[in-house]
């Protein structure tokens, strides 16, 4: 059997919670001989590391928006592909991609760490050209990516009034599609891009009824998919497989969760197709159909 050239991982399905099990937000596509990954939460660079794929390998990083628990990793995913090990040996520019923010954000990172970048350049003689930084930023929605084959369009969504810009990604290669929705409240953009899909991808936020008199839990349901929306979404589009990260569930330190049975109950009301919930390391081949792999620890 061939190695399927078009697949797609979940690096992290988590939210701002500092979880070992869920890491923050990010999910690498790997096309043809591209590899590119969609944000970059906290524990991007420990994931990558443990599918064998060196952090220098990255050809492009496309940014979502710029909440902190997906762009978080970025630092340790740009200067840790720097080093020259085997786990890094990036000796090009770091390609940023992304909405308005990104050039400001990459620039004070490269401030921040400059001191780092002086030193291992005199200490261990790393190439300059390795740690720069190559950002390409987008106002509008239409493609933003491509090479070899693998072509990645923008798409907005809505995560909020104040939260702007925030933008989906629909990445296609040889005649298939993946989408991401990025964080978003439903927002039919994500069905009009994602119809026909192979894979879609796509955030979910549950609270339990008790926490829902909280006025900050209801602006971050607000600001996210209820499993009964995403169902709507997933009807619609009709994807060969529907998946859930960026799983935000509600707690409090004496209400538990919403669980992720519930999730897909909740799910089950309006929408009847494949559907699973992601897991940290869940990889997905493209093919002729999606398969889903299990990460063996
Ligand atoms: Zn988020
Ligand atoms: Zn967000």
């Amino acid at each position: 059997m061939t190695e399927c050239d078009f697949k797609v991982t979940l690096l992290g399905t988590g939210v701002p919670i500092p979880s070992p099990d869920r890491f923050g937000p990010a999910t690498l596509v790997e096309a043809g001989d591209q590899k590119l990954l969609f944000d970059a939460g906290r524990g991007a660079a420990i994931r990558l590391y443990q599918l064998g794929v060196p952090l220098g390998r990255i050809n492009a990083l496309l940014l979502t928006h710029y909440h902190s628990d997906h762009t978080s990793g970025i630092p340790d995913v740009w200067l840790t592909g720097w080093l020259q090990s085997h786990f890094g040996t990036r000796s090009k520019p770091f390609r940023v991609i992304g909405p308005v923010g990104a050039r400001n954000l990459m620039e004070n990172l490269e401030r921040a760490y400059a001191l780092d970048i002086k030193i291992r350049i005199a200490d261990e003689k790393l190439e300059p050209a390795g740690i720069g930084v190559e950002v390409d930023e987008f106002v509008d929605e239409g493609p933003v990516y491509e090479a070899n084959g693998v072509k990645v369009i923008a798409f907005e969504v809505d995560h909020g009034e104040m939260i702007k810009p925030a933008f989906g990604y629909r990445i296609e290669y040889d005649g298939r599609a993946a989408v991401i929705s990025g964080d978003t409240r439903f927002h039919p953009n994500v069905i009009t891009h994602s119809t026909g899909a192979d894979l879609l991808i796509h955030e979910v936020a549950a609270a339990p009824p008790e926490l829902m008199r909280e006025e900050f839990i209801q602006r971050i349901i607000g600001h996210h998919t209820s499993p009964h929306e995403a169902g709507l979404i997933f009807a619609q589009a009709a994807p060969k497989l529907a998946v859930y990260t960026h799983i935000v569930q509600i707690a409090s330190e004496h209400i538990a969760p919403v669980t992720l049975d519930a999730l897909i109950a909740e799910t089950r009301k309006t929408y009847d197709g494949p559907l699973v919930v992601g897991e940290d390391l869940m990889s997905f081949e493209i093919g002729e159909q999606v398969t889903i792999k299990r990460f063996a620890r």
